[in-house]
């Protein structure tokens, strides 16, 4: 019985991603998401310092606010403005050489100044930007958090889910999900499908704000060819190989207008 209800509860709580138009899980209220997102982005940001360096956080900020304004206006002449309706975009650059980059599911996205190595022109901060800005668009935090509910339904956890403990339960697959509490800063990685997604909308946003689009398959390259690659950074989060690289140059072959 108590399976069966979660499984209703599921069928009826699919999303649809926007620009791939893929199905996804998206079990839990946006707001409950935005809430615990905001809360683990306080504490997080307890343990960084904000970077010195005026000039580079200027730019990591500018860039964030052209695509944000872009996608806004782009969003609205589409009829598509509740896609971002609840995010809080923020763009913060946080004084520490590791090469890494995050965004919370509402939109605090969070630069390491170890980062702007391999992104060190506005197109290359576009590529990261993008990239970041897509995961939270695409809800993919939702997504990972309703994907955890489902594999973990038939255990304790459906029962409690359908009494009174539900915020409970979603604090505690987001702070699975997230890695939060674990190591400030060290975000669990998306899957491969939310990593190409991802790539493939960060791209289109990049095209809407009118930055270069090929400057993200060459960003991939430079992340390939880099070296020193630490458990705890961007590479280690997002491996680039040939394979990536690949479906991001067809993904721009294949790109929608967005004029
Ligand atoms: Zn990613």
């Amino acid at each position: 019985m108590a399976a069966a209800a979660v499984v209703a509860m599921m069928a009826v709580s699919c999303g649809v991603v926007s620009f791939t138009g893929r199905k996804q899980l998206a079990f839990f209220p946006d707001s409950e998401i935005m809430a615990l997102s905001e809360k683990s982005y306080v504490e997080l940001m307890k343990g960084e310092k904000v970077s010195s360096n005026a000039a580079d956080a200027k730019l990591v900020k500018e860039v964030g606010n052209r695509m944000v304004s872009a996608l806004r206006e782009y969003m609205k002449s589409s009829g598509q403005s509740s896609t971002m309706s609840g995010l809080v975009w923020e763009f913060v650059l946080v004084e520490s050489p590791q090469v890494n980059a995050f965004c919370m599911p509402s939109g605090k996205i969070v630069f390491y100044e170890g980062i702007l190595e391999y992104a060190d022109t506005p197109d290359y901060i576009a590529v990261v930007m993008g990239h970041e800005m897509a995961h939270a668009i695409a809800r993919h935090g939702n997504e990972r958090m309703s994907q955890q509910l489902a594999v973990n339904f038939l255990g304790n956890v459906a029962g409690r889910v359908i009494g009174e403990q539900k915020g409970e339960v979603a604090q505690s697959l987001f702070e699975i999900g997230f890695g939060i509490g674990a190591k400030a800063g060290v975000m669990l990685p998306y899957s491969r499908k939310h990593e190409y997604e991802a790539d493939k909308i960060g791209m289109y946003l990049m095209d809407i704000a009118g930055y270069d689009v090929n400057a993200a398959p060459q960003f991939w390259e430079r992340m390939l060819n880099g070296k020193g690659a630490g458990e705890s950074d961007f590479f280690s989060t997002h491996p680039s190989d040939a394979k990536r690289i690949a479906a991001l140059k067809e993904a721009i072959k294949t790109k929608p207008s967005f004029k």
